[in-house]
C-alpha cells in the first residue's frame, strides 16, 4: 500500500472515531476531558472489542484493549500483544508483565492505581512479529481515542518497536531515550521492554533513571 492510500485510511478511521476534531486541532488534550473515564473505556471497549478492520481479528484468541486505572496520568504503550497476553486478554503479563510491576511499584504505582497499560495494536501479530504499517493504520484511531478520554500526563512506549510506531521513525532505541516527545500534544518518553531487561540485566541501571525522570515528571 502507498503512503497516500495508507494516509487517506488513517484520517478516514481517525473521522470514524473523533469526526472532524483532528483536523481543527491535532492537539488530543485540547477536548475537554471525560467526566468518567471508567465507564467511557468501557463502553468504547464494548465497541471494538470484536473488531475485524486488519487481518489479525481472524488469529487473535483474545482482544486485548487495556488494563489500569482510567484515571491515570501514566499511560504505558508497548507495541501489540504477545502469546500470554493474547491468552489471557490482558496486556504485559507473564514475566516481563512481572518485571514492570515491580518497576511500577519502585515509583509508587501499580497496574490498578495511578497507570494504565495497553498497546498499540489490540491484537496479536503471528509469532510476535513487529506490527505492518496497515496494522497501525487500522488500530492506532483506537490507542488515539483511548488517549483522548483518559488525557494522561505522560505517555511511556515501552521498547524500540511502540517508540518507533507512535513516532513514526526509524531510529534505535537509544536514539528515542532521554528525549521529551510528543504525540499528539501528550508528552511522550520511550524506554527499555521489560523483556529487554529480562534478556539483558545490564539494561537494568538506564531502565531506573527512565524511571526516576517519569516519576519527576509526574510528580511536578
Ligand atoms: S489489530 Fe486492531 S485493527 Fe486489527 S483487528 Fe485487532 S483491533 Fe482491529
Amino acid at each position: 500500500m502507498n503512503l497516500n492510500k495508507m494516509v487517506a485510511n488513517y484520517l478516514r478511521q481517525t473521522e470514524e472515531l473523533f469526526g472532524d476534531e483532528l483536523y481543527l486541532d491535532s492537539k488530543l488534550e485540547s477536548t475537554s476531558k471525560s467526566e468518567n473515564p471508567g465507564d467511557e473505556l468501557e463502553k468504547f471497549h464494548q465497541e471494538i472489542k470484536d473488531c475485524q478492520k486488519c487481518s489479525l481479528g481472524a488469529t487473535r484468541n483474545k482482544f486485548v484493549f487495556g488494563v489500569g486505572d482510567p484515571n491515570a496520568n501514566l499511560m504505558l504503550v508497548g507495541e501489540a500483544p504477545g502469546a500470554e497476553e493474547d491468552r489471557l486478554g490482558e496486556p504485559f503479563v507473564g514475566r516481563a508483565g512481572k518485571l514492570l510491576d515491580k518497576i511500577l511499584a519502585a515509583i509508587s504505582r501499580s497496574r490498578n492505581k495511578d497507570v494504565y497499560i495497553c498497546n498499540v495494536l489490540k491484537c496479536r501479530p503471528p509469532n510476535n512479529r513487529d506490527p505492518l504499517a496497515q496494522e497501525v493504520v487500522e488500530c492506532e484511531p483506537y490507542l488515539l481515542k483511548q488517549i483522548r478520554i483518559m488525557q494522561p500526563k505522560l505517555l511511556v512506549a515501552l521498547g524500540r518497536v511502540a517508540g518507533k510506531t507512535l513516532l513514526k521513525l526509524e531510529a534505535p532505541l537509544k536514539d528515542m531515550r532521554g528525549k521529551l516527545h510528543d504525540y499528539y500534544g501528550t508528552p511522550l518518553i520511550v524506554t527499555y521492554h521489560p523483556a529487554a531487561l529480562l534478556r539483558n540485566a545490564g539494561l537494568k541501571p538506564a531502565a531506573w533513571e527512565d524511571f526516576k525522570w517519569i516519576r519527576s515528571i509526574l510528580d511536578n
